[in-house]
């Protein structure tokens, strides 16, 4: 089975990120009007890690092209702990920043908790990512929450697909903070009733045939074979691995396909964690690249405004 020979529906998440983004330039406008500035994002980026420059470049991108402002600070990679902290203090105490990203991974030479520490001292208004202690409680809590934004950008994908999440089996793989554990809360607010597993958990590909929605965060190139899927069920596949061995690109896409003649051109193309295969047996299916991808970014300019919003009518208030 080819990826090209695919009857899956296709879930386009480029598609409904455009639809995110235009819903939101009214938003952008109307706050520019109220508060006399455009909602502003502070980001962080510490060191040279040549991802990290390019997903910085795209979110800065991203915001402005919809009218936000940015405020880009880069520290080297030798910075301190105390170097980073400071700008977060700066972010949290500045009237002009809606929200506050400080882009992952920091350098490891900060030490193992470092991450953590600074992601605790973030603003938990400003905290567009999702990750202070404070927003994941108010998640589970199913308070309002400034929540993660690739699992908040799934659910949209999931409604604007109008694909049912109310009483369905849905099944997710993978239990990191960003992914697993935040998208395993919005279906159970959902009212679906949701498996969460991991690598430990056994029997896995049976686990997931089960699912009427299968959401696969695992990290590993096409993981998730036929047996994993119960035919006609809805896959979210989160992963993004880049290969760059042709063995491995021929293995996965066969000899024809479009992935392949992409990979001889460029000499690397993006897996998911869901191998092609289930494009056959799957009844909807989320592209790698083109799915989950720009609705992450998507939910971030989401986050901003409406951080910026609540900011504004707090403000308002007081
Ligand atoms: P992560 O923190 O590395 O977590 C991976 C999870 O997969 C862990 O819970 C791990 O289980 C589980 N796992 C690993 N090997 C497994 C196996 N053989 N069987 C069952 N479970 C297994 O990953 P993540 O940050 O959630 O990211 C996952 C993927 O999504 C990556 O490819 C990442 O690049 C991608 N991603 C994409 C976006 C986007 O916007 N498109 C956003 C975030 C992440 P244990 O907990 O037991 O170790």
């Amino acid at each position: 089975m080819k990826l090209d020979d695919a009857t899956a529906r296709v879930l386009s998440g480029t598609k409904v990120a455009t639809e995110i983004r235009e819903g939101l330039r009214p938003r952008v406008e109307t706050f520019c009007r109220a508060a006399g500035r455009a909602p502003m994002l502070g980001l962080l980026l510490v060191g040279a890690d040549p991802g990290s420059q390019i997903y910085v470049r795209n979110k800065i991108k991203a915001s402005e092209g919809l009218g936000m402002a940015t405020d880009l600070r880069r520290l080297p990679e030798t910075a301190s702990f105390d170097d980073v902290l400071d700008i977060v203090r700066s972010f949290n105490a500045s009237a002009a920043h809606d929200g506050i990203l400080v882009q992952s991974p920091l350098p490891v030479g900060l030490g193992a908790e470092a991450e953590q520490k600074i992601f605790d001292a973030i603003d938990p208004d400003k905290d567009v990512d999702g990750f202070h202690p404070v927003n994941v409680g108010r998640l589970v809590q199913k308070r309002p929450a400034l929540t993660p934004c690739t699992p908040l950008g799934i659910i949209e994908l999931l409604d604007r697909a109008q694909i049912e999440i109310s009483g369905k089996r849905a099944v997710v793989i993978g239990r990191s903070d960003i992914v697993g554990k935040p998208i395993a809360m919005l279906l159970l607010h959902r009212n679906a009733t949701v498996t969460v597993c991991h690598s430990k958990t056994v029997a896995l590909a049976r686990v997931a045939s089960t699912a009427d929605i299968l959401v696969v965060a695992v990290g590993v190139p096409a993981f998730v074979t036929r047996a994993f899927v119960k035919p006609g069920a809805t896959v979210i596949d989160v992963g993004t691995n880049p290969l760059t061995d042709r063995d491995r690109v021929e293995m996965i896409f066969g000899e024809g396909t479009m992935k392949m003649a992409a990979f001889e051109k460029r000499g690397t193309v993006l897996s998911g964690d869901v191998h092609p295969e289930v494009g056959s047996v799957a009844g909807a299916l989320t592209p790698v690249p083109g799915g989950v991808g720009p609705l992450t970014i998507a939910m971030l300019l989401s986050n901003t405004v409406r951080a910026a919003e609540d900011r504004l009518s707090s403000d308002r208030r007081t």
